[in-house]
C-alpha cells in the first residue's frame, strides 16, 4: 500500500474542531506521518470544517475550489468537522477532487478512511449521526504546552432554531468521568496549567447518564482536586443549565475561573420563544442576579444575534438595554444568517442586511464603550495572570491572561512561561491590558 509521509491540517470554527485536529493529528502521527506547514508539501490535506455560519462554508469551499484547480496527481483531500455532516456527499458533487469525507463522529476511523482511500483509489465517506466511542483523547497531539482542551461532552440536545449543531454533532453524549480525570491527570503530569472544559452545553454534563451520579459541578470538584493544575475553564453553556451548584462551585473551587460564557442571544421574550432558547429574559436576569450574589467578582460572557426573522425594531432596543445593563466582559455579537437544515430556514429572512448590520453597529459601539470603562478600572491594580508564551506581535513581551479571561502583556523571561504571576497594570490597548511584574 503506498505510504503517505507529510499532512497538512487546517482548522477552522470552535475549540471543539481545534481539539479534534489535535486528536486526528495524533493518529496520523502515530501513524508515522509528518506534520508540514506548507500544504504544496503534503501528500495529505486535510480540512477540519464548520457550518456554524455562512462565512465560515463559503471560506471553507472557496479555499477547496482553489486546491481542486491546482491538485497534483498524489495528493489526498479529506473534509472533516461539521461542514462533513451537513452535507455529506455533496461536497463530492461540488468538489470531485475531494478523496474523503469524515463526520465528527468518526474521526476515531481516520486512519481506515485512508487505508481504503489509498487502496481503492474512490471517494470515501463516513458521516455517523451518532457519536458512539471513546476518542483516543490521550493520544491528542498538542502544539500548547500550558493550555489544553478537554472534551467532557458533545453533541446538543437543545435544538436551538438558528443553529445547525444538533445535526452535525448529533445528540448529547458525556464522556465517562473515569476517562476525564485520567486525561486531566495525564496533562498534569505533562505540566499543563490550564483546562479547558469542552461541550456544545457542558452543563448538561451526565443527564444522559443518570447511573453515574455525576453532573458538572460534581466533575469540577474532582478535578480541582488534581495536584498542578491552577485553572479550569468551560465553554459553553446554555443559561437553562447553570445551577446554584455551578455558582457555588465557581466561588468555593480554587481552580474554577469566575468567568463564565452566559449567552443571552436575544433580549425580547418573543424573539427568545422563536429561537427555541427555553428561558425568558426574566429567568436569565434572575440567574445573573443570583450568580452576581453568590460570587460578586464573576464576569459574564455572552453571544447575541441581531436581526433575527421577524425581530422589530422595538425588540432589538430590548436586545440593547439588557447588553447596556449586564455589562459583559466578553461579548461576540452577530448579524443573523439563515443556515440550511435549521427550523430557521424555513422562515423568511425579512430583516433587510443594512437594518442588521446598522443593529448589529451600534450593539458593537455599546460594548466598545463598556469595554474601555472595564480597562479603565484595572489601571493601577494587580491581577494574577497566567503567562502562556511570548507575545507574538513583540518579542520582547510575554503574554498571559487573568483569571477573567483578560489579556495581558509585560516583559519577562521564557522561564516564566506556564507560571503565574502577579502583573501590575500601567495601561492598556484596544484589546490587551499592559504591565509589570510584582516582585
Ligand atoms: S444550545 Fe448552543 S449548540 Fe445547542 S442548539 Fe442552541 S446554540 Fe446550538
Amino acid at each position: 500500500m503506498r505510504q503517505l509521509k507529510k499532512f497538512y491540517v487546517r482548522t477552522y470554527g470552535c475549540q471543539m474542531n481545534e481539539l479534534d485536529s489535535e486528536i486526528m493529528i495524533g493518529q496520523l502521527e502515530n501513524r508515522g506521518l509528518t506534520r508540514c506547514n506548507d500544504e504544496y508539501d503534503a501528500d495529505l490535506l486535510l480540512f477540519n470544517t464548520c457550518s456554524i455560519r455562512d462565512l465560515a462554508e463559503r471560506k471553507v469551499m472557496g479555499k477547496l475550489g482553489l486546491l481542486g484547480r491546482s491538485k497534483k496527481g498524489n495528493v489526498i483531500i479529506g473534509v472533516t468537522g461539521c461542514m462533513a455532516n451537513a452535507k455529506k456527499d455533496a461536497i463530492f458533487q461540488k468538489l470531485p477532487h475531494v478523496d474523503f469525507v469524515l463526520g465528527t463522529n468518526n474521526i476515531h476511523d481516520l486512519n481506515n478512511v485512508l487505508d481504503e482511500v489509498i487502496s481503492t483509489g474512490k471517494q470515501t465517506i463516513r458521516t455517523d449521526d451518532q457519536f458512539e466511542v471513546e476518542l483516543d483523547y490521550l493520544g491528542a497531539k498538542r502544539d500548547d504546552k500550558v493550555k489544553a482542551y478537554v472534551s467532557i461532552i458533545r453533541g446538543c440536545d437543545k435544538f436551538c432554531t438558528y443553529c445547525v449543531v444538533p445535526y452535525t454533532r448529533g445528540q448529547e453524549v458525556s464522556r465517562s468521568p473515569e476517562n476525564i480525570l485520567e486525561e486531566c491527570r495525564l496533562l498534569a503530569s505533562q505540566g499543563y496549567k490550564e483546562l479547558c472544559l469542552l461541550g456544545q452545553n457542558v452543563n448538561s454534563y451526565g443527564k444522559d447518564k443518570p447511573e453515574w451520579n455525576t453532573l458538572f459541578h460534581d466533575l469540577l470538584y474532582e478535578i480541582d482536586k488534581i495536584p498542578g493544575i491552577e485553572r479550569v475553564r468551560f465553554m459553553t453553556s446554555h443559561p437553562v443549565d447553570i445551577t446554584k451548584e455551578l455558582m457555588e462551585a465557581t466561588r468555593d473551587l480554587k481552580t474554577l475561573c469566575e468567568f463564565v460564557h452566559f449567552p443571552l442571544q436575544a433580549g425580547s421574550n418573543r424573539i427568545l420563544k422563536k429561537m427555541h432558547r427555553i428561558y425568558t429574559v426574566e429567568d436569565y436576569l434572575e440567574k445573573v442576579r443570583m450568580f452576581r450574589e453568590i460570587l460578586p467578582t464573576v464576569t459574564l460572557g455572552t453571544d447575541i444575534i441581531v436581526g433575527f426573522p421577524t425581530e422589530t425594531d422595538a425588540e432589538y432596543e430590548e436586545t440593547y438595554r439588557l447588553l447596556k445593563e449586564i455589562e459583559y466582559s466578553v461579548a461576540f455579537l452577530y448579524a443573523y444568517s439563515p443556515r440550511k437544515g435549521t427550523p430557521a430556514m424555513r422562515w423568511n429572512d425579512d430583516i433587510p442586511e443594512e437594518i442588521k448590520q446598522e443593529r448589529l453597529q451600534k450593539l458593537m459601539d455599546l460594548q466598545d464603550g463598556i469595554y474601555a470603562k472595564q480597562r479603565q478600572s484595572f489601571l493601577g491594580n494587580t491581577v494574577e495572570v497566567l503567562v502562556e508564551r511570548r507575545c507574538f506581535k513583540d518579542d520582547a513581551l510575554l503574554k498571559g491572561r487573568t483569571r477573567c479571561w483578560k489579556n495581558v502583556l509585560f516583559p519577562g523571561n521564557d522561564d516564566l512561561i506556564g507560571s503565574i504571576q502577579q502583573i501590575s497594570i500601567h495601561s492598556y490597548t484596544n484589546q490587551t491590558l499592559l504591565g509589570n511584574i510584582v516582585n
